[in-house]
Protein backbone atom coordinates (compact mmCIF):
# COMPACT_ATOMS: atom_id res chain seq x y z
CA UNK A 1 0.00 0.00 0.00
CA UNK A 2 1.70 3.19 -1.18
CA UNK A 3 0.85 6.37 1.28
CA UNK A 4 0.66 9.72 0.26
CA UNK A 5 2.02 12.69 2.27
CA UNK A 6 1.26 16.29 0.86
CA UNK A 7 3.47 19.43 1.54
CA UNK A 8 2.14 22.63 1.08
CA UNK A 9 3.56 26.06 2.18
CA UNK A 10 1.94 29.33 3.70
CA UNK A 11 3.29 32.86 4.83
CA UNK A 12 5.91 33.80 3.00
CA UNK A 13 7.98 31.49 0.16
CA UNK A 14 11.73 30.33 0.48
CA UNK A 15 10.52 28.79 3.75
CA UNK A 16 12.36 25.61 3.05
CA UNK A 17 9.60 23.45 2.05
CA UNK A 18 11.96 21.62 -0.40
CA UNK A 19 14.36 20.81 2.37
CA UNK A 20 11.82 20.01 5.01
CA UNK A 21 10.24 17.38 2.47
CA UNK A 22 13.22 16.15 1.95
CA UNK A 23 14.53 15.62 5.36
CA UNK A 24 10.60 13.98 5.98
CA UNK A 25 11.78 11.40 3.03
CA UNK A 26 15.57 10.53 4.55
CA UNK A 27 13.51 10.50 8.32
CA UNK A 28 11.34 7.75 6.97
CA UNK A 29 14.03 6.00 4.88
CA UNK A 30 15.57 5.73 7.92
CA UNK A 31 13.13 3.98 9.87
CA UNK A 32 13.62 1.86 6.91
CA UNK A 33 10.38 2.74 4.39
CA UNK A 34 10.73 3.51 0.64
CA UNK A 35 10.03 6.63 -0.08
CA UNK A 36 9.97 8.76 -3.38
CA UNK A 37 9.71 12.44 -3.65
CA UNK A 38 7.62 14.42 -6.31
CA UNK A 39 7.58 18.16 -7.01
CA UNK A 40 4.41 20.51 -8.70
CA UNK A 41 4.82 23.36 -10.02
CA UNK A 42 2.04 26.20 -10.28
CA UNK A 43 3.91 27.90 -12.64
CA UNK A 44 2.82 28.53 -16.49
CA UNK A 45 6.57 27.15 -18.23
CA UNK A 46 6.54 23.51 -19.49
CA UNK A 47 9.88 23.05 -17.24
CA UNK A 48 12.28 25.30 -15.73
CA UNK A 49 14.51 24.73 -18.61
CA UNK A 50 14.03 27.94 -20.02
CA UNK A 51 13.99 30.11 -17.16
CA UNK A 52 16.61 31.87 -16.15
CA UNK A 53 18.92 30.86 -13.40
CA UNK A 54 18.79 34.19 -11.61
CA UNK A 55 15.26 34.06 -11.04
CA UNK A 56 14.33 30.26 -10.47
CA UNK A 57 18.04 29.25 -9.48
CA UNK A 58 19.63 25.58 -11.19
CA UNK A 59 17.84 23.57 -13.23
CA UNK A 60 18.13 20.01 -12.11
CA UNK A 61 18.54 17.24 -14.86
CA UNK A 62 17.12 13.66 -13.64
CA UNK A 63 19.34 10.67 -15.52
CA UNK A 64 16.55 10.59 -17.54
CA UNK A 65 16.99 14.03 -18.95
CA UNK A 66 14.11 15.85 -17.53
CA UNK A 67 14.86 19.58 -16.91
CA UNK A 68 13.45 19.82 -13.35
CA UNK A 69 12.89 22.26 -10.13
CA UNK A 70 16.48 22.46 -7.70
CA UNK A 71 14.17 21.11 -4.92
CA UNK A 72 14.21 17.34 -6.72
CA UNK A 73 18.12 18.09 -6.42
CA UNK A 74 17.70 18.53 -2.58
CA UNK A 75 15.05 15.16 -2.53
CA UNK A 76 17.85 12.87 -4.08
CA UNK A 77 20.65 14.31 -2.21
CA UNK A 78 18.91 13.32 0.51
CA UNK A 79 17.25 9.49 0.43
CA UNK A 80 20.08 8.77 -3.01
CA UNK A 81 16.81 8.00 -4.73
CA UNK A 82 17.24 9.07 -8.78
CA UNK A 83 14.70 11.57 -9.83
CA UNK A 84 12.72 10.93 -13.08
CA UNK A 85 10.98 13.12 -15.45
CA UNK A 86 7.41 11.42 -13.96
CA UNK A 87 8.85 13.11 -10.82
CA UNK A 88 8.08 16.76 -11.41
CA UNK A 89 5.32 18.72 -13.01
CA UNK A 90 4.10 22.09 -13.59
CA UNK A 91 0.99 23.62 -14.74
CA UNK A 92 2.38 24.38 -18.02
CA UNK A 93 2.82 20.43 -18.65
CA UNK A 94 -0.24 20.00 -17.63
CA UNK A 95 -2.13 22.16 -19.84
CA UNK A 96 0.50 21.36 -22.63
CA UNK A 97 -1.13 17.79 -22.07
CA UNK A 98 -4.21 18.44 -22.14
CA UNK A 99 -4.73 20.97 -24.85
CA UNK A 100 -3.05 18.05 -27.03
CA UNK A 101 -5.46 15.86 -26.22
CA UNK A 102 -8.52 18.61 -26.67
CA UNK A 103 -7.25 18.97 -30.22
CA UNK A 104 -6.98 15.16 -30.99
CA UNK A 105 -10.67 15.36 -29.91
CA UNK A 106 -10.07 12.97 -27.14
CA UNK A 107 -12.30 14.93 -25.03
CA UNK A 108 -15.51 13.64 -27.51
CA UNK A 109 -17.02 16.97 -27.64
CA UNK A 110 -17.25 18.14 -23.56
CA UNK A 111 -16.36 21.43 -22.73
CA UNK A 112 -12.67 20.85 -20.91
CA UNK A 113 -12.60 22.46 -17.45
CA UNK A 114 -10.13 23.10 -14.49
CA UNK A 115 -11.88 20.52 -12.43
CA UNK A 116 -12.58 18.23 -13.76
CA UNK A 117 -9.99 17.99 -16.14
CA UNK A 118 -7.04 20.07 -14.85
CA UNK A 119 -7.62 18.18 -11.54
CA UNK A 120 -7.87 14.78 -12.91
CA UNK A 121 -3.97 15.63 -14.81
CA UNK A 122 -2.93 16.65 -11.54
CA UNK A 123 -4.14 13.64 -9.87
CA UNK A 124 -2.73 10.98 -12.43
CA UNK A 125 0.78 12.63 -12.30
CA UNK A 126 0.44 12.27 -8.20
CA UNK A 127 -0.42 8.52 -8.21
CA UNK A 128 1.95 7.48 -11.54
CA UNK A 129 4.08 4.37 -10.98
CA UNK A 130 3.54 4.01 -7.43
CA UNK A 131 5.55 0.82 -7.83
CA UNK A 132 5.50 -0.71 -3.89
CA UNK A 133 6.60 2.69 -3.08
CA UNK A 134 5.74 3.40 1.03
CA UNK A 135 5.36 7.04 1.07
CA UNK A 136 5.36 9.31 -1.80
CA UNK A 137 6.06 12.78 -0.79
CA UNK A 138 4.43 15.33 -3.12
CA UNK A 139 5.57 19.07 -2.38
CA UNK A 140 2.91 22.09 -3.70
CA UNK A 141 5.19 24.88 -4.79
CA UNK A 142 4.08 28.14 -4.17
CA UNK A 143 2.45 29.66 -1.11
CA UNK A 144 -1.14 29.33 -0.51
CA UNK A 145 -3.17 31.54 -1.24
CA UNK A 146 -1.35 32.26 -4.50
CA UNK A 147 -3.98 31.82 -7.38
CA UNK A 148 -1.92 29.35 -9.35
CA UNK A 149 -1.88 27.05 -6.94
CA UNK A 150 -5.49 26.53 -6.74
CA UNK A 151 -5.80 23.46 -8.84
CA UNK A 152 -3.34 21.87 -7.46
CA UNK A 153 -4.35 22.02 -3.88
CA UNK A 154 -7.82 21.07 -4.89
CA UNK A 155 -6.89 18.13 -6.76
CA UNK A 156 -4.74 16.97 -3.47
CA UNK A 157 -7.81 18.11 -1.72
CA UNK A 158 -9.69 15.32 -3.72
CA UNK A 159 -7.58 12.74 -3.18
CA UNK A 160 -8.05 12.46 0.29
CA UNK A 161 -11.31 11.35 -0.58
CA UNK A 162 -10.59 9.03 -3.78
CA UNK A 163 -7.79 7.07 -1.84
CA UNK A 164 -8.87 5.29 1.28
CA UNK A 165 -9.05 6.70 4.66
CA UNK A 166 -5.96 6.75 6.35
CA UNK A 167 -3.65 6.74 3.09
CA UNK A 168 -3.12 10.51 3.25
CA UNK A 169 -1.70 13.27 5.24
CA UNK A 170 -1.36 16.96 4.75
CA UNK A 171 1.42 18.90 6.05
CA UNK A 172 1.79 22.49 5.92
CA UNK A 173 4.77 24.41 6.43
CA UNK A 174 4.57 27.86 7.98
CA UNK A 175 6.19 30.61 9.48
CA UNK A 176 6.13 32.00 13.16
CA UNK A 177 8.17 35.44 12.73
CA UNK A 178 9.74 37.42 15.54
CA UNK A 179 8.74 41.26 16.07
CA UNK A 180 11.70 43.09 17.39
CA UNK A 181 9.59 45.67 18.53
CA UNK A 182 7.10 43.98 20.35
CA UNK A 183 9.37 41.22 21.33
CA UNK A 184 7.19 38.69 20.59
CA UNK A 185 6.94 36.07 18.28
CA UNK A 186 3.85 36.54 16.16
CA UNK A 187 1.20 33.19 15.56
CA UNK A 188 -1.23 35.42 13.30
CA UNK A 189 0.31 34.54 10.21
CA UNK A 190 0.22 30.89 10.70
CA UNK A 191 -3.44 31.24 11.34
CA UNK A 192 -4.54 33.22 8.18
CA UNK A 193 -2.72 30.85 6.56
CA UNK A 194 -4.29 27.69 8.03
CA UNK A 195 -8.05 29.42 7.69
CA UNK A 196 -7.33 29.54 3.93
CA UNK A 197 -6.11 26.32 3.57
CA UNK A 198 -9.30 25.45 5.79
CA UNK A 199 -11.61 27.26 3.26
CA UNK A 200 -10.74 25.53 0.12
CA UNK A 201 -10.93 21.93 1.98
CA UNK A 202 -7.64 20.73 3.47
CA UNK A 203 -7.03 20.61 6.84
CA UNK A 204 -3.61 20.12 7.63
CA UNK A 205 -2.67 17.14 10.09
CA UNK A 206 0.74 18.33 10.73
CA UNK A 207 2.05 21.97 11.33
CA UNK A 208 5.83 22.87 10.55
CA UNK A 209 6.34 25.84 12.32
CA UNK A 210 9.83 27.80 10.89
CA UNK A 211 10.77 30.28 12.97
CA UNK A 212 14.71 31.67 14.09
CA UNK A 213 14.24 30.87 18.01
CA UNK A 214 11.96 28.73 20.31
CA UNK A 215 8.41 29.24 20.14
CA UNK A 216 7.52 28.56 23.81
CA UNK A 217 4.55 25.78 24.69
CA UNK A 218 2.01 28.16 25.60
CA UNK A 219 2.49 29.83 21.84
CA UNK A 220 2.30 26.16 20.37
CA UNK A 221 -0.66 25.85 22.37
CA UNK A 222 -2.20 28.20 20.45
CA UNK A 223 -1.34 27.67 17.09
CA UNK A 224 -2.94 24.36 17.79
CA UNK A 225 -6.26 25.63 19.35
CA UNK A 226 -7.06 28.21 16.53
CA UNK A 227 -5.29 25.99 13.57
CA UNK A 228 -7.38 22.98 14.86
CA UNK A 229 -4.82 20.57 14.94
CA UNK A 230 -3.23 18.60 17.68
CA UNK A 231 -0.51 20.21 20.16
CA UNK A 232 2.05 17.26 19.01
CA UNK A 233 1.63 17.80 15.61
CA UNK A 234 2.88 21.46 15.54
CA UNK A 235 6.64 20.97 14.86
CA UNK A 236 8.80 23.86 15.82
CA UNK A 237 11.36 23.89 12.78
CA UNK A 238 14.56 26.23 14.01
CA UNK A 239 17.07 27.76 11.39
CA UNK A 240 20.07 25.24 11.39
CA UNK A 241 23.81 25.89 10.77
CA UNK A 242 24.11 23.28 7.83
CA UNK A 243 21.04 21.47 5.84
CA UNK A 244 22.22 18.45 6.67
CA UNK A 245 21.84 19.05 10.23
CA UNK A 246 17.66 19.12 9.33
CA UNK A 247 16.51 15.74 9.17
CA UNK A 248 18.26 15.25 12.86
CA UNK A 249 16.80 18.62 14.08
CA UNK A 250 13.39 17.94 12.60
CA UNK A 251 13.61 13.99 14.22
CA UNK A 252 14.10 15.60 17.79
CA UNK A 253 10.73 17.55 17.28
CA UNK A 254 8.96 14.54 16.26
CA UNK A 255 8.24 15.22 12.66
CA UNK A 256 8.40 11.81 11.50
CA UNK A 257 6.53 10.13 14.60
CA UNK A 258 3.76 12.51 14.25
CA UNK A 259 3.59 12.13 10.31
CA UNK A 260 3.70 8.26 10.74
CA UNK A 261 0.74 8.88 13.56
CA UNK A 262 -1.50 10.46 11.06
CA UNK A 263 -1.43 7.23 9.09
CA UNK A 264 -2.44 5.58 12.24
CA UNK A 265 1.26 3.62 12.36
CA UNK A 266 1.98 3.75 16.52
CA UNK A 267 4.91 1.97 16.71
CA UNK A 268 7.25 2.55 13.79
CA UNK A 269 10.24 0.62 13.41
CA UNK A 270 12.99 3.18 14.87
CA UNK A 271 14.88 5.80 13.17
CA UNK A 272 18.83 5.07 12.59
CA UNK A 273 20.41 8.29 11.85
CA UNK A 274 23.85 6.69 12.26
CA UNK A 275 24.68 8.50 8.37
CA UNK A 276 23.63 11.70 9.41
CA UNK A 277 25.18 12.10 12.46
CA UNK A 278 28.17 10.95 10.87
CA UNK A 279 27.69 13.67 8.55
CA UNK A 280 26.60 16.60 10.67
CA UNK A 281 29.77 15.61 13.22
CA UNK A 282 31.92 16.10 10.08
CA UNK A 283 30.62 19.56 9.28
CA UNK A 284 30.98 20.60 12.90
CA UNK A 285 34.71 19.38 13.47
CA UNK A 286 36.95 20.20 10.24
CA UNK A 287 40.77 19.92 10.54
CA UNK A 288 40.96 22.78 8.12
CA UNK A 289 39.69 24.87 5.47
CA UNK A 290 40.09 25.23 1.87
CA UNK A 291 39.29 28.29 -0.37
CA UNK A 292 37.48 27.94 -3.51
CA UNK A 293 36.76 30.26 -6.25
CA UNK A 294 33.64 29.92 -8.57
CA UNK A 295 34.22 31.84 -11.21
CA UNK A 296 30.83 32.16 -13.15
CA UNK A 297 27.93 34.51 -14.67
CA UNK A 298 25.30 34.15 -11.82
CA UNK A 299 26.90 34.68 -8.82
CA UNK A 300 24.79 36.83 -7.44
CA UNK A 301 21.77 34.06 -6.70
CA UNK A 302 23.63 30.85 -5.38
CA UNK A 303 20.60 29.13 -5.99
CA UNK A 304 21.77 29.02 -9.49
CA UNK A 305 24.50 27.11 -8.82
CA UNK A 306 22.77 24.76 -5.67
CA UNK A 307 24.18 21.38 -6.77
CA UNK A 308 27.40 22.45 -7.18
CA UNK A 309 27.75 24.14 -3.72
CA UNK A 310 26.50 20.96 -2.30
CA UNK A 311 28.86 19.04 -4.29
CA UNK A 312 32.11 21.01 -3.12
CA UNK A 313 30.58 20.72 0.91
CA UNK A 314 30.67 16.76 -0.23
CA UNK A 315 33.71 17.26 -1.49
CA UNK A 316 34.94 18.82 1.58
CA UNK A 317 33.22 15.63 3.15
CA UNK A 318 35.58 13.56 2.27
CA UNK A 319 38.32 14.94 3.21
CA UNK A 320 37.60 16.23 6.36
CA UNK A 321 37.67 20.03 5.91
CA UNK A 322 35.43 23.20 5.60
CA UNK A 323 35.10 24.98 1.57
CA UNK A 324 34.73 28.04 1.98
CA UNK A 325 33.60 29.17 -1.50
CA UNK A 326 34.11 32.72 -3.12
CA UNK A 327 31.65 34.03 -5.92
CA UNK A 328 33.59 35.60 -8.58
CA UNK A 329 31.81 37.25 -11.41
CA UNK A 330 33.58 36.35 -14.25
CA UNK A 331 33.23 39.49 -16.40
CA UNK A 332 35.86 40.94 -13.59
CA UNK A 333 38.76 39.50 -14.85
CA UNK A 334 38.00 41.45 -18.31
CA UNK A 335 39.99 44.14 -16.97
CA UNK A 336 43.67 43.86 -16.59
CA UNK A 337 45.13 42.68 -13.77
CA UNK A 338 41.89 41.80 -12.22
CA UNK A 339 42.84 38.45 -12.40
CA UNK A 340 45.37 38.52 -9.41
CA UNK A 341 42.33 38.41 -7.18
CA UNK A 342 42.97 34.22 -7.48
CA UNK A 343 46.21 34.68 -5.71
CA UNK A 344 46.04 32.43 -2.67
CA UNK A 345 42.91 30.56 -3.48
CA UNK A 346 43.36 27.04 -3.69
CA UNK A 347 40.98 25.87 -6.35
CA UNK A 348 39.22 27.67 -9.20
CA UNK A 349 36.23 26.16 -10.30
CA UNK A 350 34.38 27.62 -13.08
CA UNK A 351 31.13 25.84 -13.87
CA UNK A 352 28.48 25.54 -16.36
CA UNK A 353 26.87 28.95 -18.16
CA UNK A 354 25.52 30.16 -21.39
CA UNK A 355 26.75 32.71 -23.58
CA UNK A 356 29.46 34.81 -24.65
CA UNK A 357 29.40 37.69 -21.71
CA UNK A 358 32.05 36.80 -18.90
CA UNK A 359 33.31 33.77 -21.11
CA UNK A 360 36.75 35.86 -21.78
CA UNK A 361 37.29 35.93 -17.65
CA UNK A 362 36.61 32.18 -17.57
CA UNK A 363 39.41 31.73 -19.76
CA UNK A 364 41.07 34.29 -18.47
CA UNK A 365 41.02 32.24 -14.65
CA UNK A 366 41.78 28.97 -16.87
CA UNK A 367 44.96 30.70 -17.83
CA UNK A 368 45.66 31.32 -13.91
CA UNK A 369 45.14 28.02 -12.95
CA UNK A 370 47.10 26.47 -15.87
CA UNK A 371 50.03 29.12 -15.42
CA UNK A 372 50.74 29.14 -11.94
CA UNK A 373 49.36 25.32 -11.13
CA UNK A 374 46.55 25.74 -9.12
CA UNK A 375 43.76 23.22 -9.00
CA UNK A 376 41.17 23.56 -11.87
CA UNK A 377 38.28 22.16 -12.40
CA UNK A 378 36.04 23.05 -15.61
CA UNK A 379 32.37 22.08 -15.66
CA UNK A 380 30.67 21.81 -18.96
CA UNK A 381 31.08 25.56 -20.21
CA UNK A 382 33.94 25.81 -17.46
CA UNK A 383 35.30 22.62 -19.98
CA UNK A 384 34.99 24.80 -22.99
CA UNK A 385 37.01 27.60 -22.17
CA UNK A 386 39.37 25.29 -20.70
CA UNK A 387 39.76 23.73 -24.37
CA UNK A 388 40.06 27.26 -25.80
CA UNK A 389 42.30 28.96 -23.50
CA UNK A 390 44.33 25.74 -24.63
CA UNK A 391 43.82 25.62 -28.30
CA UNK A 392 45.15 29.41 -27.96
CA UNK A 393 48.05 29.40 -25.71
CA UNK A 394 49.34 26.19 -26.13
CA UNK A 395 48.57 25.26 -29.34
CA UNK A 396 48.97 28.68 -30.95
CA UNK A 397 45.83 28.82 -32.37
CA UNK A 398 44.75 32.54 -32.17
CA UNK A 399 41.29 32.36 -33.56
CA UNK A 400 40.22 28.96 -31.37
CA UNK A 401 36.97 29.90 -29.78
CA UNK A 402 32.89 28.18 -29.69
CA UNK A 403 31.06 28.89 -32.13
CA UNK A 404 28.50 29.85 -29.27
CA UNK A 405 29.96 33.31 -29.76
CA UNK A 406 29.68 32.97 -33.45
CA UNK A 407 31.80 32.00 -36.75
CA UNK A 408 35.52 31.65 -36.17
CA UNK A 409 38.54 30.21 -37.47
CA UNK A 410 39.23 27.86 -35.14
CA UNK A 411 35.92 26.31 -34.08
CA UNK A 412 37.33 24.37 -31.01
CA UNK A 413 34.17 24.02 -29.51
CA UNK A 414 30.97 24.08 -31.88
CA UNK A 415 27.52 23.08 -32.13
CA UNK A 416 26.53 19.55 -31.61
CA UNK A 417 24.15 18.90 -34.47
CA UNK A 418 23.88 15.27 -34.27
CA UNK A 419 24.89 12.31 -31.99
CA UNK A 420 23.38 9.05 -30.59
CA UNK A 421 21.19 8.22 -27.87
CA UNK A 422 20.75 4.87 -27.07
CA UNK A 423 20.64 3.49 -31.23
CA UNK A 424 18.74 6.32 -32.15
CA UNK A 425 20.54 9.39 -33.87
CA UNK A 426 19.20 12.79 -32.95
CA UNK A 427 19.45 15.83 -34.95
CA UNK A 428 19.66 19.26 -34.01
CA UNK A 429 19.24 22.41 -36.23
CA UNK A 430 20.36 25.92 -35.62
CA UNK A 431 16.19 27.24 -35.59
CA UNK A 432 15.11 24.60 -33.65
CA UNK A 433 13.09 25.36 -29.90
CA UNK A 434 15.01 25.83 -27.38
CA UNK A 435 13.54 24.26 -24.45
CA UNK A 436 14.07 20.28 -23.90
CA UNK A 437 16.40 20.32 -27.30
CA UNK A 438 19.88 20.03 -25.60
CA UNK A 439 21.68 16.99 -24.90
CA UNK A 440 20.21 16.16 -22.00
CA UNK A 441 20.62 13.21 -19.34
CA UNK A 442 22.46 10.21 -18.83
CA UNK A 443 25.39 9.01 -21.20
CA UNK A 444 28.43 7.19 -21.10
CA UNK A 445 32.03 7.82 -21.19
CA UNK A 446 34.59 5.87 -21.63
CA UNK A 447 37.65 6.66 -19.49
CA UNK A 448 41.23 6.27 -21.22
CA UNK A 449 42.85 3.88 -19.22
CA UNK A 450 45.69 5.09 -17.03
CA UNK A 451 44.70 8.69 -16.99
CA UNK A 452 44.08 10.77 -14.12
CA UNK A 453 40.44 10.61 -14.44
CA UNK A 454 40.00 6.99 -14.52
CA UNK A 455 42.17 6.75 -11.36
CA UNK A 456 40.01 10.00 -9.41
CA UNK A 457 37.04 7.50 -10.25
CA UNK A 458 38.67 4.15 -9.72
CA UNK A 459 39.79 5.74 -6.16
CA UNK A 460 36.31 7.21 -5.27
CA UNK A 461 34.66 3.39 -6.12
CA UNK A 462 36.74 1.86 -3.32
CA UNK A 463 35.66 4.90 -1.50
CA UNK A 464 32.32 4.54 -1.76
CA UNK A 465 31.69 7.02 -4.73
CA UNK A 466 28.53 8.40 -6.22
CA UNK A 467 25.95 5.50 -7.42
CA UNK A 468 26.71 3.80 -10.49
CA UNK A 469 29.86 5.85 -11.27
CA UNK A 470 32.23 3.23 -12.39
CA UNK A 471 31.43 0.47 -14.83
CA UNK A 472 34.76 -0.88 -15.15
CA UNK A 473 36.36 1.65 -16.85
CA UNK A 474 32.94 3.15 -18.05
CA UNK A 475 30.91 5.80 -16.10
CA UNK A 476 27.77 7.49 -16.69
CA UNK A 477 26.92 11.15 -15.95
CA UNK A 478 24.61 13.82 -16.33
CA UNK A 479 24.70 15.87 -19.37
CA UNK A 480 23.15 18.99 -20.19
CA UNK A 481 24.37 21.16 -23.44
CA UNK A 482 23.76 21.93 -26.72
CA UNK A 483 27.93 22.83 -27.86
CA UNK A 484 30.72 20.18 -27.44
CA UNK A 485 34.42 20.06 -27.86
CA UNK A 486 35.49 19.08 -31.51
CA UNK A 487 36.87 15.68 -31.83
CA UNK A 488 39.41 17.39 -35.04
CA UNK A 489 40.80 19.40 -32.27
CA UNK A 490 42.35 16.04 -30.15
CA UNK A 491 45.83 15.66 -32.00
CA UNK A 492 46.73 19.44 -31.81
CA UNK A 493 45.61 19.35 -28.23
CA UNK A 494 47.20 16.51 -26.98
CA UNK A 495 49.99 17.28 -28.57
CA UNK A 496 50.91 20.32 -25.87
CA UNK A 497 49.71 18.22 -23.38
CA UNK A 498 45.83 18.40 -22.90
CA UNK A 499 44.69 15.15 -23.44
CA UNK A 500 41.23 13.60 -24.11
CA UNK A 501 40.78 11.38 -21.27
CA UNK A 502 37.08 11.04 -21.48
CA UNK A 503 35.38 9.67 -24.77
CA UNK A 504 31.81 9.11 -26.02
CA UNK A 505 31.58 5.03 -26.66
CA UNK A 506 31.61 5.48 -30.48
CA UNK A 507 34.87 7.85 -29.85
CA UNK A 508 33.20 10.75 -31.44
CA UNK A 509 32.14 12.96 -28.47
CA UNK A 510 35.08 14.21 -25.89
CA UNK A 511 33.61 14.14 -22.71
CA UNK A 512 36.76 14.62 -20.22
CA UNK A 513 39.70 16.84 -20.92
CA UNK A 514 42.90 17.07 -18.32
CA UNK A 515 46.48 18.17 -18.53
CA UNK A 516 49.30 16.13 -18.11
CA UNK A 517 51.47 18.71 -16.11
CA UNK A 518 50.23 19.97 -14.41
CA UNK A 519 48.50 19.25 -10.67
CA UNK A 520 44.65 19.09 -10.82
CA UNK A 521 43.97 20.45 -14.27
CA UNK A 522 40.47 18.46 -15.72
CA UNK A 523 37.10 19.62 -17.72
CA UNK A 524 34.27 17.16 -18.28
CA UNK A 525 31.43 18.50 -20.35
CA UNK A 526 28.68 16.63 -18.03
CA UNK A 527 27.83 18.01 -14.61
CA UNK A 528 28.96 15.55 -12.03
CA UNK A 529 27.73 17.92 -9.10
CA UNK A 530 24.28 16.49 -9.89
CA UNK A 531 24.90 13.22 -8.64
CA UNK A 532 27.08 14.15 -5.25
CA UNK A 533 25.60 13.14 -2.17
CA UNK A 534 26.65 13.78 1.22
CA UNK A 535 27.11 10.42 2.21
CA UNK A 536 28.53 9.24 -1.48
CA UNK A 537 30.61 12.43 -2.15
CA UNK A 538 31.20 12.41 -6.17
CA UNK A 539 34.93 11.17 -6.83
CA UNK A 540 35.95 14.43 -9.01
CA UNK A 541 34.83 16.69 -6.02
CA UNK A 542 36.29 14.47 -3.56
CA UNK A 543 39.61 14.60 -5.62
CA UNK A 544 39.45 18.35 -6.36
CA UNK A 545 39.01 19.37 -2.74
CA UNK A 546 41.61 16.43 -1.76
CA UNK A 547 43.86 18.86 -4.66
CA UNK A 548 43.12 22.01 -3.01
CA UNK A 549 44.21 20.76 0.41
CA UNK A 550 47.48 19.87 -1.07
CA UNK A 551 47.50 23.25 -2.88
CA UNK A 552 46.98 25.13 0.79
CA UNK A 553 49.67 23.24 2.09
CA UNK A 554 51.68 24.89 -0.14
CA UNK A 555 51.30 28.05 0.03
N1 LIG B 1 26.66 26.83 -23.28
C1 LIG B 1 27.33 25.57 -23.37
C2 LIG B 1 26.61 24.58 -24.25
O1 LIG B 1 25.45 24.74 -24.50
C3 LIG B 1 27.56 24.97 -21.99
C4 LIG B 1 26.30 24.57 -21.31
C5 LIG B 1 26.51 24.28 -19.85
O2 LIG B 1 27.50 24.68 -19.26
N2 LIG B 1 25.56 23.60 -19.22
O3 LIG B 1 27.20 23.63 -24.67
Amino acid sequence: MTRYIFITGGVVSSLGKGLASAALGALLQARGYSVRLRKLDPYLNVDPGTMSPTQHGEVYVTDDGAETDLDLGHYERFTGVASRQSDNVTTGRIYQQILAKERRGDYLGRTVQVIPHVTDAIKEFVLNEPEGTDFILCEIGGTVGDIESLPFLEAIRQLGNDLPRGQTAYVHATLVPYIAAAGELKTKPTQHSVKELRSIGIQPDVLLCRSDREIPPHEQRKIALFCNVRESSVIQALDCRSIYEVPLAYHEEGFDREVLDVFGIENPPPADLTRWREIHGRIESPEGTVKIAIVGKYTDLQDAYKSLGEALVHGGLANQVKVELQWIESETFEQPDAVQRLEGVDGILVPGGFGERGAEGKIAAATFARTKNVPYFGICFGMQMAVIEAARNLAGLSGASSTEFGACDDPVVGLMTEWTEGNVLQTRGLDDDKGGTMRLGQYACRLIQGSKVDKVYANGAVNGAADGAVQGHTISERHRHRYEVNINYREALEAVGMRFSGLSPDGALPEIVELEDHPWFIGVQFHPELKSKPFEPHPLFASFIAAAVDQMRLV
